[in-house]
């Protein structure tokens, strides 16, 4: 490169560095004329409220409402301020704004309540306030149906013989969580609800022991409690055939998966009916009755 050359292009950065200079020193001088008129702005609001006989009046609010939604580098705050008002009540005195969103149920546009709003429903579709809360009364409706249908298969006892009861009671009994290696709580016992079956078979032999039933007498164990019983039973059945044989021989003569079997049935099918009736007495779309509100809320309530 010439001497020359270096010259001219050390003067033409020179004269762009002083185009950069002014040009920072204008913008800040813009921004210094800005925060004056912004200042001088609140001070209009101020003089405003001052003639204005209440903070309410319609004159001052719509100037609050221009320059909240249309001027954004007029900060809520010290706006709200100088009108004399918190910015929650400066915000309920001004009114929503349109966002430009369209509620994608009903189709009316989802107005901003404040300019930091976000459209609700965040997992969903935008919907306006109206459409939310309807589909949230839809959705706890058809919880509330669904906990009375529950409460109706709960309460669903499935009848068999006490002996038969009693078999599988004594064998899963029998067979102590402790002996499996499973420890009360631990991840298997709460995945597989080790313990829980062999509380419940200790809880249903204790009833059967109290009511003194004969071997032959019909019985009836709540649907989830037989299931569980069932269940249980029958994953310990196979383990230790020879020890289950000497377990259920005092009982019955009949073979443990034969029972088991019988009895898991039994469940089944007491169940299914029970789920049908159930949906007979509470279909889809049922409208619950103020009693059956009450109902249902109390079944939540434990
Ligand atoms: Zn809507």
């Amino acid at each position: 490169m010439s001497e020359e050359s270096l010259h001219e292009v050390l003067g033409e950065a020179e004269g762009v560095i002083r185009d950069f200079t002014g040009a920072e020193a204008a913008l800040a001088e813009a921004e210094q004329r800005r925060d004056r008129t912004r200042q001088s702005l609140l001070e209009q609001v101020e003089r405003l409220r001052d003639e204005v006989d209440a903070v309410h009046a319609p004159e001052l609010i719509g100037v609050l409402r221009h320059l909240y939604w249309q001027q954004p580098g007029i900060h809520g705050r010290p706006l709200a301020e100088a009108a004399g008002l918190h910015l929650h009540e400066m915000l309920a005195a001004i009114g929503p704004a349109p966002s430009g969103i369209m509620c994608a149920d009903c189709g009316t546009e989802l107005l901003r309540t404040s300019r930091s709003w976000k459209p609700p429903a965040r997992y969903g579709p935008p919907l306006c306030p109206d459409c939310l809360s309807r589909q949230r009364d839809a959705r706890s409706r058809t919880w509330r149906v669904a906990s009375l249908r529950g409460r109706i298969v709960a309460e669903t006892r499935v009848q068999a013989r006490a002996v038969d009861w009693r078999a599988a009671a004594e064998l899963v009994l029998a067979f102590p969580p402790l002996s499996q290696g499973v420890g009360r709580g631990s991840s298997t016992d709460q995945q597989d609800g080790v313990w829980r079956g062999w509380e419940n078979a200790r809880a249903v032999r204790d009833r059967l022991i109290a009511s003194a039933a004969a071997a032959d007498d019909t019985m009836g164990v709540a649907v989830y409690e037989a299931q569980l019983l069932v269940d249980t039973a029958l994953r310990v059945a196979d383990w230790d055939t020879a020890r289950t044989r000497d377990i259920l021989e005092p009982l019955t003569p009949e073979p443990a998966l034969a029972l088991l079997t019988r009895l898991r049935r039994e469940v089944r099918f007491t169940a299914q009916a029970a789920r049908e009736r159930a949906y007979a007495a509470y279909p889809e779309g049922y409208e619950l009755s103020e009693d059956e509100e009450t109902e249902a809320w109390r079944n939540s309530q434990g």
